[in-house]
């Protein structure tokens, strides 16, 4: 058989979108999704307004709940914040990226569940070999790892750095609707609840240089949030990459590239990856169509990765200044909501 114009080894926000984008444009794809859809993925699922211009409809469908306000929480101290013009999309990811994967079928990809890559070799025929656990390798022209964080092995090369994360889904009664962040309970990192209707999504991150501690803050925040009579519908440790940990050098090898999470595509400071996955798999399309990969990591570094390093240089100032931050938007709350403006649209 024919190699595939470009094999997809994830089926993510990132994965799904290059699949979709490289489809329509008239590409053979193959999309390989190690789990079978709908799948759990630990995430917030908070979505934020730059990702739904490259999305497609069937994914708006999937939006549970929409706010433009959040409590902004510090040492016990809670000021509500509310902004103009953004809101923030929450979604739940196992419907969520079941319907980017049927978009991308829809455009033509072909999807393979339940198909666990276990590794690429390039070959002389100007092909990669992809290898899957149990089966027949495949062959195709290029091949993108949208594989999240478990990409790193697949890829030659360095990966980048992540910072520990744990999801916490509650089964709660829709009546708590309102996004929170607590600044206070990890070091250089947060604890957050997203509403999504009757479930709950809570979690904490933190990107300290030794983050330790991270089921007990979530216990502690959880008991604190008043939520401790929720029953647990999963809990589950994952990781957030560190953005502007890789170099623009670093997202391509031979016919190779990374795009989402497993080429470090996510916010420094909030761990935002939804939209950077997307971003990354819109950047990386029109290299892939046109057989020049170089033109991907000249993409991503203008219109990613420079700012990633700037945010990334900032971090330690946001996490340490929040405590005199909260202090100024409880007198000042136009301060606040003009932030979270800025969080949810920048
Ligand atoms: C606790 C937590 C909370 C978060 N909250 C938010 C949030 O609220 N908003 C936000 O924007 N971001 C959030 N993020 C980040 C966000 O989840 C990721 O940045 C995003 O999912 C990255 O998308 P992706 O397509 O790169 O990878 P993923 O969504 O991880 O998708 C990768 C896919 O590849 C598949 N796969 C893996 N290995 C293989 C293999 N060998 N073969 C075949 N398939 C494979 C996986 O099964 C998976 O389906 C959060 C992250 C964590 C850990």
């Amino acid at each position: 058989m024919s190699p595939w114009d470009l094999a997809v080894v994830g089926a993510g926000p990132a994965g799904t979108t290059l699949a979709r984008l490289t489809a329509a444009a008239g590409a053979r794809v193959l999309l390989l999704e190690r789990e079978a859809l709908p799948r759990y993925k630990p995430c917030g699922g908070g979505v934020t307004p730059k990702a739904w211009p490259h999305l497609p409809p069937a994914a708006a469908a999937t939006v549970r709940w929409r706010v433009a306000a959040a409590d902004l929480i510090y040492g016990g101290r809670s000021v509500a914040m509310k902004a103009r013009g953004a809101e923030l999309a929450l979604v739940m990811r196992d419907e969520f990226d079941a319907a980017l994967a049927q978009a991308a079928v829809a455009a033509g990809a072909s999807l393979r569940e339940g198909v666990r890559v276990t590794g690429l070799e390039e070959r002389d025929d100007g092909t990669v070999e992809v290898f899957v656990a149990g089966g027949p390798s495949v062959r195709a022209r290029y091949v993108a790892v949208a594989a999240g964080a478990l990409g790193a092995p697949l890829f030659p090369g360095r990966g980048p750095r992540f910072a520990p994360a744990l999801d916490v889904e509650l089964i709660g009664d829709g009546r708590i609707a309102a996004v929170t962040g607590d600044f206070a309970c990890v070091p250089v990192g947060y604890a957050w609840t997203f509403p999504k209707r009757d479930i709950l999504s809570v979690g904490v991150a933190s990107w300290a240089e030794r983050p330790g501690g991270l089921p007990a803050a979530v216990d502690g925040y959880i008991a604190r949030m008043g939520y401790g009579g929720l029953p647990v519908r999963i809990r589950r440790g994952h990781r957030i990459p560190v953005g502007g940990s890789l170099l623009a050098s670093d997202l391509v090898r031979g016919r190779i590239l990374r795009v989402g999470d497993s080429g470090g595509f996510a916010d420094p400071i909030f761990g935002e990856g939804i939209s950077y996955a997307v971003a990354s798999a819109v950047a990386a399309a029109p290299a892939v169509l046109a057989g020049d990969l170089s033109a991907y990591p000249r993409a991503a570094e203008g219109e990613l990765l420079a700012r990633f390093r700037k945010l990334a240089g900032l971090r330690r100032a946001f996490y340490g200044g929040m405590g005199a931050w909260a202090a100024a938007v409880g007198h000042l709350p136009a301060l606040g909501g003009a932030a979270l403006g800025w969080a949810l649209s920048r």
